[in-house]
């Protein structure tokens, strides 16, 4: 019994000292080691045993305290009203829980709530006598915090006097959260990167690092900004609800996050957290949950608080969507297009309940920016439901060896990589590379693609280990006995998997075209390609002006199309596929006035008057003509305009009809 209690109290102990670290690093010198979530968790050890235990609990514990000390450089203001923390909740059960235990100490059936977002930045007091603004504080310790007034007065959403058309307090304390937009953190981190300096991990720790600026003139240069959500001390000024205080402190020229709402019971409260955890992405700030108040004031003093915390409010935690982990190895995938895709392998670590392995790195430049190495420990992210990423290293713990090294070889067929001008991305050159072969097959045979069911990655590995299987047209050649070679298929799954593969060749047009795996080509771009061109020839004789013409298709794809087509390989890669039966042109039932310029074909040269050169493009295609770029016997249409050169000779010389823009009109109708 007694090593039991020794045990408990040891654990006490360590869990103090290991929270007490993490808010050094986290308040006072803006550089957390582990995410909130892992800190949260420690903090919820802590409670539980000193509840359990409370002979262990003293009051120098972190459980009793708000925040860190004001740190040293900055001069000390002492709040008239305290500021506090808030409790928390990480799930309904706790937030029913709340409900009772409020309605319990006031003896009443449900209570009045007002549901804020929780903005993650730092908490700041500003104190204006007569309207005007004169001291602003951060939260410190919560009884006294560091004057940050000057860099305060830099935020445009801060009053320097209060508007008048409230009744003015000679005294308040305003109180609120400094926060960082989204857009303006990326800015900042890009051009810290661009002048070789630390990234900052994520808003909160910039907001920190930008309100204890010493020279103000370093935070006026970033745009911080302010959402006030309570007052503290007042003089002068009578409120009776929450709801009144957000609506008197908007009168007065702040404000107020326009996402709260009035409820009258818990489970509109409940309802109002469930629609916000999938919302709370779309914002340009980062929130880490919702805060419930009691609205009426009189009930919250007679709730009072309990050490740091206030009884009459909770913050809904949302689940974290950050955690720390060890960067093991930085891996590299040849994707289908032979993009050079590097990934992180990390020790495992739960995150949203789901254990993660790997995390993607985007590119070399982001690996180099955030200076990320092997051997690192990282704080890994999940933004949404999208795959998880890595923030960057934890830059205070040791860290990994030497910068990575980024291939300039292929990892896997050893040819050289380039990187194009403009391009994130560097590519392996090699079009036989077979890690390019592999994925490019199972891009041709995946689910938006030609679908071909039964064909995983290991059957297709397997095809291509025997020899039987190079490209996507050798599907289509594939014999029972062939297949029939591999283990684990009998008769009936060979019959299948050509039945399957057979079907396949009715798949439409721009599923085909999807297929093909063009880089920057997805099933969208493919369905508009194929509804402009309408068959296969037409988009690879095209020009890359005529692609870029397509609403919605910018340059970068019309380039990527133009430069597969022009190797020699992905041209007999169709011709197989023709030959193969797959459809190569767009089911479409042409009207009768639309087919005028049917098998004609029209070179176009010089300034027309009012068409840009794709406008006629299209005009021409569109009822059913074709565009060549240079003038031969085949050509059956010159569309001249002012300036014409050599081709208006040329097309003289053969004898070829000479139009304008106006003939062009009049043939078509349009
Ligand atoms: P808190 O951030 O969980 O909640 C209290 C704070 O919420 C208030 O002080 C206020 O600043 C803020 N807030 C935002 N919107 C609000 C609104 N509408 N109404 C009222 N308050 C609002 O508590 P805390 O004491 O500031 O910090 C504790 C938290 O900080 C931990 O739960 C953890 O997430 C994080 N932390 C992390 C580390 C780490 O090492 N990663 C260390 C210490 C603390």
């Amino acid at each position: 019994m007694a090593s039991r209690a020794t045990d408990v109290q040891a654990r006490i102990e360590k869990l103090k000292q290991t929270i007490e670290h993490h808010n050094y690093q986290y308040y006072v010198l803006d550089s957390p080691q582990v995410s909130d979530g892992e800190y949260d968790q420690l903090f919820r050890q802590l409670v539980e045993l000193e509840k359990e235990h409370p002979q262990f609990a003293s009051l120098d514990s972190p459980t009793r305290r708000v925040g860190g000390e004001p740190q040293e450089g900055f001069s000390k203001v002492e709040h008239r009203a305290a500021m506090l923390s808030l409790a928390n909740a990480f799930d309904e059960d706790e937030l029913k829980a709340f409900q009772r235990r409020i309605c319990k100490l006031l003896e009443v059936d449900e209570a009045d709530y007002v549901s804020e977002l929780k903005i993650d930045g730092v908490a700041v007091s500003l104190t204006y006598r007569d309207g005007l603004f004169v001291t602003g504080a951060t939260r410190g310790n919560g009884t006294v915090g560091e004057d940050v007034t000057a860099n305060l007065r830099t935020i445009r959403t801060i009053p320097l006097r209060l508007r008048e058309e409230a009744e003015l307090p000679s005294l308040v304390e305003v109180r609120g959260e400094v926060f960082l937009p989204l857009s303006e953190f990326d800015r900042i981190n890009q051009q810290r990167s661009e002048e070789g300096l630390n990234l900052f991990a994520n808003p909160r720790n910039m907001t920190a690092g930008t309100l204890r600026q010493l020279d103000s003139k370093v935070t006026a240069s970033r745009l911080l900004s302010f959402f006030p959500y309570s007052i503290g001390h007042f003089e002068g000024v009578r409120f009776e609800t929450q709801m009144e205080v957000l609506e008197r402190i908007s009168q007065w020229g702040f404000r107020v996050n326009p996402h709260l709402r009035h409820q009258s019971s818990i489970d509109d409260v409940i309802e109002f957290c469930r629609q916000w955890l999938p919302r709370r992405n779309s914002l340009d700030y980062e929130i880490d949950g919702i805060v419930i108040k009691v609205n009426r004031l009189d009930q919250q003093q007679l709730l009072g608080a309990v050490s740091r915390e206030p009884r009459w409010a909770i913050a809904f935690k949302f689940p974290g969507q950050e955690a720390t982990t060890k960067l093991l190895e930085i891996r590299i995938n040849v994707g289908r297009t032979g993009a050079l895709n590097p990934y992180a392998v990390l020790e495992p670590v739960k995150l949203s309940g789901v254990t993660i392995r790997t995390a993607t790195l985007h590119n070399e430049d982001d690996i180099r920016r955030k200076d990320i190495r092997q051997g690192d420990t990282v704080i890994i992210k999940r933004a949404g439901d999208v795959i998880p990423q890595v923030v960057g290293p934890v830059t205070s713990l040791a860290r990994g060896e030497k910068a990575f090294e980024y291939p300039r070889e292929c990892p896997v067929c050893q040819a050289p990589v380039v990187r194009e001008e403009g391009e994130a991305m560097a590519y392996c050159t090699n079009r036989l590379c077979p890690a390019q072969r592999l994925e490019a097959l199972k891009h041709f045979v995946s689910r938006g693609a030609m679908d071909i069911r039964g064909l995983g990655p290991q059957t297709l590995e397997k095809l291509i280990e025997l020899k039987l299987l190079e490209s996507p047209s050798g599907l289509y050649s594939l014999t029972a006995e062939q297949i029939g070679q591999m283990e684990g298929f009998k008769e009936k799954s060979t019959a299948n998997l050509l039945e399957s593969i057979d079907q396949s060749r009715s798949r439409p047009f721009a599923r085909v075209i999807f297929a093909l795996g063009i880089r920057h080509v997805g099933e969208t771009v493919a369905e508009m390609l194929a509804d402009h061109f309408g068959n296969i020839e037409s988009l690879m004789e095209t020009t890359e002006e005529e692609i870029a013409s397509i609403q919605g298709i910018g340059p970068e794809i019309a380039h990527s199309l133009r430069t597969h087509f022009e190797i020699n390989e992905n041209r007999r890669l169709v011709e197989e596929l023709r030959q193969a039966g797959l459809q190569l042109e767009g089911i479409r039932e042409a009207k009768e006035q639309e087919v005028v310029l049917q098998g004609k074909t029209f070179v176009l040269t010089g300034a027309l008057p009012t068409l840009t050169r794709p406008e006629a493009s299209q005009i021409i295609k569109r009822h059913g003509g074709k565009v060549t770029s240079s003038v031969s016997s085949k050509t059956d249409f010159l569309l001249a305009g002012e300036k014409a050169g050599s081709k208006l000779k040329k097309a003289e010389s053969l004898g070829i009809r000479v139009i304008s823009e106006e003939e062009l009109r009049t043939m078509t109708g349009e």
